[in-house]
């Protein structure tokens, strides 16, 4: 091992200086059935179909190959704002790193494999439930064309998983089940602040530079902390402005969740939104507090960045570090404005434009209507609109709740003002309404279908589960207009519907 202090093997939990990781063999399981497999990735990745014996074992964690070594990475990390130490992969090993035809490497870990050094009190493993939304969710926001980890195969271990069920707080046995994931690189914001709080600059130089060469290997000379500091600033100003596209509300953005390539990573307790709401959060664990609320997310990734400028601050100068940081701000505008112009199919965004998209942010905070119905509607909005009844019957299947008059009339102005704009655009309504299209989602897999699909699959039918993976490969299309409806009333009451806990 290049770093020293590596006792492997050993899943004691302990706490382990010196160390960046510990080799682990994933435990064992009863019996491995694929429940779903990724075509099209395991083609990207030129990874054949599992239809063998020995293929199936190894996405259980059942057999381990002379080419893989298998590890758990330690990591720390800021939760819920205060810090938290050591944490690393509790439940996931990584088996090694798989290189494409392209040249372009792939860290597979499985997650759900076992006890590591770092599961502290819990029993590495994973539930259905979990594993489903982690293997489907993840998918979705690649489809969507949001950075993201991906999920290559999920099975079944065919071992009950002991779990404090969050619908009654009593304790009971779920199913067990294994994701393998895919992604260039799982490296967090914690591997590096945990580096830094043990104060072992050797490491993290050695960290650092390493991350660069891999995964930024165009960054080069004397600046090249700063640089590489910058880009995750940007990539992480991106990933939040494209969850706000899509109205994705991530719930545990601890900076032990925060991937230093911009990737959405650790599908938890998230949830699209249905009803426009800045201050909601999937997270139950999140209340009262809403610190992961949707609408905070772009400040609450500023501030993470925060915590990885200080661990570089062994490496770098502090005030190039803290200029490099508040480029986040400016980065963060000016990306959120070009991409509300398109959703809004504008040609682009001028000073005035940015009223009119705080204007629609305000309406639609206000109105709460369901976010991707109602910028579906927008898509296909009549050129002209002659009264506040009018405009409120067109947005009506967009709406959980009635209009009252003051907010009928918010939208009509906010309406009649967004016409008033399309008008002065300088490209064509066809070309706008594409641009609509491309922006916004049609399919979202919201969470009461996730639930549904979940329930169905635990009494051992597949059928919903095979159609949310089929839609979610196509969310800009017109041709899963079956799931083209608001959460239902029913969804809205019941647990697991909208509201998770962190536990799964
Ligand atoms: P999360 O909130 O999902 O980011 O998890 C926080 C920490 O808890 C991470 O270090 C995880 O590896 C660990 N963890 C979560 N669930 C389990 C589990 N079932 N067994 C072991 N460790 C876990
Ligand atoms: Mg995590
Ligand atoms: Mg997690």
């Amino acid at each position: 091992t290049a770093f020293p202090g590596d006792d492997s093997g050993n899943l004691t939990p302990r706490q382990t200086p010196g160390v960046l990781y510990s080799k682990v063999i994933p435990t064992p399981v009863e019996k491995v059935t694929l429940l779903a497999w990724s075509a099209e990735l395991a083609q990207e990745l030129g990874i054949a179909n599992p239809d063998d014996e020995l293929s199936l074992a190894i996405l259980g964690g059942n057999h381990v190959t002379d080419a893989m070594y298998p590890y758990a990475a330690c990591y720390a990390g800021h939760q819920f704002g205060g810090w938290a130490g050591q944490l690393g992969d509790g439940r996931a090993i990584t088996l090694g790193e798989w290189e494409t035809h392209k040249g372009n490497s792939w860290e597979l870990q499985l997650k759900g494999a076992g006890l590591t050094p770092y599961s502290r009190r819990a029993d590495g493993r994973a539930v259905l439930r979990s594993s489903v939304r982690e293997y489907l969710m993840s998918e979705a926001m690649h489809y969507l064309g949001v950075p993201t980890t991906r999920a290559l195969s999920l099975v079944a271990t065919g071992e009950p998983v002991l779990r404090d069920m969050f619908y009654n707080g009593n304790a009971a046995f779920e199913a067990g089940a294994i994701v393998m994931r895919a992604a260039p690189s799982f490296l967090r914001f914690g591997n590096f602040e945990l580096l830094n709080s043990r104060k072992e600059t050797d490491n993290l130089r050695q960290l650092v530079d390493w991350t660069i060469s891999r995964y930024y290997p165009h960054i080069q000379g004397e600046d090249k902390i700063i640089s590489f500091f910058k880009e995750v600033v940007e990539r992480t100003a991106h990933l939040m402005v494209e969850w706000q596209r899509v109205g994705f509300v991530h719930g545990v953005m601890n900076t032990d969740n925060m991937s230093i390539l911009g990737l959405t990573i650790d599908y938890g307790p998230y949830s699209f939104l249905d009803d426009y709401d800045p201050d909601f959060t999937p997270n139950t664990t999140d209340l009262p507090g809403r610190r992961y609320a949707f609408g905070k997310q772009p400040s609450i990734a500023y501030w993470n960045l925060g915590c990885l400028a200080a661990a570089l601050l062994p490496l770098a100068d502090k005030d190039a570090l803290v200029a490099a940081l508040e480029t986040f701000k400016q980065q963060y505008w000016q990306k959120y404005y070009a991409m509300m112009g398109t959703k809004l199919g504008l040609d682009q965004v001028s000073r005035l434009d940015t009223d009119l998209i705080l204007q629609v942010e305000k309406t639609l905070a206000t109105l709460k209507p369901d976010m991707t119905i109602f910028f579906q509607l927008l898509i296909d909005l009549p050129l002209y609109m002659g009264s506040a009844e009018e405009v409120a019957a067109y947005f009506n299947e967009s709406l959980y709740e009635e209009l009252t008059e003051a907010q009928s009339e918010q939208l009509y102005t906010l309406i009649s003002a967004y016409l008033e704009r399309l008008n002065k655009n300088t490209i064509k309504r066809q070309a706008s309404q594409e641009l609509m299209r491309k922006t916004n989602p049609r399919f979202i897999l919201r969470n009461y279908l996730l639930h549904q699909a979940i329930e169905q699959l635990n009494e051992g039918k597949t059928e919903l589960f095979e159609q949310l993976q089929e839609a979610l490969k196509d969310p800009y299309s017109t041709k899963h207009n079956a799931f083209f409806q608001k959460r239902p009333e029913w969804a809205t009451q019941q647990a697991g519907c909208s509201m998770l806990s962190c536990s799964s």
